[in-house]
């Protein structure tokens, strides 16, 4: 048998994809030991895989980025509500400082309720709370958690912005870097 691409050349072995003759320099050119055009399907297969691969990370990344973005403006929208509510408190003192401090302390919960509800998993306090038919373990577990995301979210508030805008900008090389894998 002659080779399939070289009709001059004797064919010593057959392609592995599709078993055409192949000649020596046929049967070396590729490791695959494939022919031209497997070898071309085999290469055009393996870049759509890559390509599916980037396009999932890339869609993985796009959700993680929307959940983010939902989170956060629930959180700014509760901070605003919050602080505006603080503000009126404050304002009951006529004292400016007092306004500023009880608009921080307002404004600061959601950031810290959100922290304590990321850390703590409450669901086994509830849970616990119905197992031992305990109405006062609930009540203490949700004002534990308050007054922990009260002294938390002076602190998390401005770690948590700043967090969060790091975060966006990083989400943008994110997907320069997939593209560049
Ligand atoms: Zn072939
Ligand atoms: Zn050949």
């Amino acid at each position: 048998m002659k080779c399939y691409y070289h009709e001059s050349k004797e064919g010593v072995g057959t392609c592995k994809g599709c078993g055409k003759s192949l000649c020596k320099s046929c049967i070396d050119k590729y490791e695959s030991g494939l022919c031209e055009s497997c070898e071309g399907k085999r290469l055009k297969k393996e870049e759509d895989e890559v390509l599916n691969q980037k396009n999932e990370l890339k869609r993985q990344a796009n959700y993680n980025v929307e959940v983010a973005k939902k989170q956060l403006k629930k959180t700014i929208i509760k901070s605003v509500i919050f602080g505006v509510i603080g503000i009126f408190i404050g304002a009951d003192s006529g004292n400016i400082g007092n306004i500023i401090l009880f608009m921080y302390l307002f404004a600061a919960l959601p950031w810290g309720w959100s922290f304590v509800k990321n850390a703590i998993d409450t669901g086994e306090w509830a849970f616990m709370a119905v197992l031992t038919n305990s109405i006062w373990l609930f009540v203490f577990g949700v004002v534990l958690k308050f007054v922990l995301a009260f002294l938390i979210g002076i602190f998390v508030m401005p770690i948590s912005i700043i967090k969060a805008i790091l975060n966006f900008k990083n989400a943008k090389n994110v997907e320069k870097d997939i593209n560049d894998l």
